[in-house]
Formats: structure tokens, sequence, C-alpha cells
């Protein structure tokens, strides 16, 4: 059922509902199960929102479930990182170079005894020990206060899934443990660590994850509420590094496939950017080998190829992005005309 005018008139409404409907029926993945409150997730949720820097959204299915925000977190709370100590001290404890492994794996670059990225969790977690604040409550509002700059709404953790994700996180203890015995993070590995696991225990939409997409794809400046999430100085980071290491060891591929900076999370949520005109976010929890929601892959590889997304395209593409949000009632003009 539409739920306003324009979800009647709008010609990429009624595109994403068409690949809405044509992804739904893919069965295919298994939802992470790590912890309980995951492997409860439905596996028939499926949402896909678009918020373009005009600030038009467009969304079907699931868009408004809760998940949580799991690793999508990471590369949000690295530019806070770089916003409180700037590009250099934040390089000294955090490399820049993709890794091929696991997200969880325990590895250092033996050189310079630092996490390979900030999107691997060492890396995630030697972000967070960098946030600034007295105590791990002024440490945590920052974050949130973040998220709020971003998608324009008040975001809160889900404790049930911070409580198991701490309970459950004996690997991303012996990660920070073993950074803190070779200097990399600070005396406060159980505060940082409570910290890491609330901040991936935000719960969020796909909604949110477009806002958030769109908020760097307009220089850092949310386009709805004209906030400042992030400064530009720092938005060319944030984007190089999803590009080379925010989708798993599937980066490479995704590079090569799709060509936009994008970051995934274990509970099915991926977020896009396309640098000038839109962040797309899609949930959907049934996740391949490598973590990443089945749906949303296929859901973004489609509106790569027909929009022509890939940042190093040269091929025409099907349909003109920038015409289907800039003129959002074609098909009124249209029938007014004809
Ligand atoms: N909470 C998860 C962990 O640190 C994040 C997993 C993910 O989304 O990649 O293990």
């Amino acid at each position: 059922m539409p739920n306003s005018l324009q979800d009647i008139i709008s010609p990429l409404h009624n595109y994403l509902m068409a690949l809405y409907q044509k992804y739904q029926s893919l069965k295919e993945g298994k939802v992470a199960d790590y912890i309980p409150e995951l492997g409860r997730a439905d596996t028939d949720w499926f949402g896909i929102s678009i918020v373009n820097t005009d600030g038009q959204i467009y969304q079907v299915g699931d868009y408004q479930q809760s998940f949580t925000i799991q690793s999508i977190s990471k590369p949000f709370v690295y530019g806070l990182a770089l916003e409180n100590y700037g590009r250099e001290t934040v390089l000294n404890r955090v490399g820049l170079e993709p890794t091929g492994e696991a997200f969880n794996s325990i590895v250092l670059d033996a050189k310079n005894n630092r996490p390979c990225n900030p999107m691997v969790n060492a890396g995630a977690i030697a972000t967070t020990d960098l946030l600034t604040g007295e105590d791990s409550g002024a440490r945590l509002q920052q974050i949130l206060k973040m998220f709020h700059l971003y998608t324009g709404r008040r975001l809160d953790v889900d404790i049930p899934v911070f409580l198991s994700e701490k309970a459950t996180g004996s690997r991303n203890r012996a990660i920070a443990y073993l950074m803190h015995n070779s200097g990399m993070i600070s005396d406060r590995v159980e505060e940082t660590l409570n910290i890491y696991f609330q901040q991936c225990s935000i719960s969020v939409t796909c909604n949110d994850l477009a806002m958030m997409g769109a908020t760097l794809a307009n220089k850092g400046k949310n386009p709805i509420t004209g906030e400042q999430a992030i400064k530009s100085h720092y938005v060319q980071d944030v984007l190089s590094l999803m590009h080379t290491c925010g989708m798993y060891d599937f980066a490479g591929e995704w590079a090569y496939r799709v060509g936009l900076p994008a970051k995934s999370g274990v509970s099915g949520g991926i977020v896009a950017v396309v640098p000038g005109k839109c962040g797309i976010g899609i949930f959907s929890p049934l996740l391949d080998a490598k973590g990443n929601s089945i749906r949303a892959v296929k859901v973004c590889e489609e509106l790569a190829k027909d929009f022509g997304l890939h940042l190093y395209g040269a091929v025409e593409p099907t349909y003109d992005l920038a015409f289907s949000m800039q003129q959002p009632y074609p098909f009124l003009t249209a029938t007014s005309s004809g």
C-alpha cells in the first residue's frame, strides 16, 4: 500500500519496489547466530532506503525495522577519532591497509605493531580507545551525539544485545589486551571494550543508514537538518577506508563490482555512499559466508549497474539517478502534459 502521494508518483520509488519484490524471494544465506539476539532475526526482513543530498527520501519494505548497527559503526567512530585527534595521531594507532583476513582476526601490522585498518575489530577497538571523555558515560554520549547529527534522531543502545556482546566477547577482549600489551591502546581496556560493545549495539533502521550515507555524500552535512556531522576535511578519510576495507574480505570484489564506499555489519545492514548524490541503506539479515547481507549486496550491484554509480564507470547507465531525484514527479508532469 503506498504511504503518500510521493510513493505513488516517484519513478525511483517504483523502481525500488520492483527491486525489493525481485529479491524478497531470495532465501539464501543464514543469519548471524553468535549471540541469540541476532539469531532471532526474521529472515524475511528486507528494507531499502535512499536519501539524496537534496534531502529526498525513498524507502521500501521494512525500512522502519530496527536492528543493531554492529560494524557499520566503525567508519563513523573513526571519523570521530579523527576529529578528536587529527590524522597524524590516529595514523600512529591505526593503519590504512586492507587485511584480506577475517574482521576479527588477531593480527597486528608487524612493522608498526598497530591494527591494519579501522574497519577490522582491532582497528575499531583502537579507534574507540581514542575517544576523549572523562568516563565511559561521556565517551558513549560522544558517539550517540555524533549519530544524532548523522541521522537527525536520537539513537539508543539495545541493552540485551550489548550484554550478550559483552558476555561472549572473549576474542575482542584478547585483541584489546594484545594491543594494550604493545602500547597501542590505553590502560582503560575494559572501559574501551564496553564502549565498543555498546557502539556495536546501537539500534538503527535502514533509513538511518541512508541518512548517514547521505550526510557523507553531502560533505558531512546532514541534508535534512543542515547539521555538520563531521568536518568536511575528514570525509575523504572515512570514505577511502570504506572503499578499500568496508566489506569484510569481499572488499576487493565489491570495489570491482559496485565501486562505491560502503560498510556492512553482521546484523545484515549495508550503508553505501554515492559522493555528491545520495546515501543508500539496506537491511536484510541473511548473510553470505563472508558476513555480508546477500540481498543487500545484490540490490547494490543492481543499483550501481542501472544508475551508473560505479565511481570509475564509463558506461551509459540504464536510468539517470539525478533526473529521478531532482524531478520526483515526472509521472505527474507526463500525465498533465499528455
Ligand atoms: N560486534 C561484532 C564484533 O565485534 C561486530 C561484528 C560485525 O558487524 O562485523 O565481533
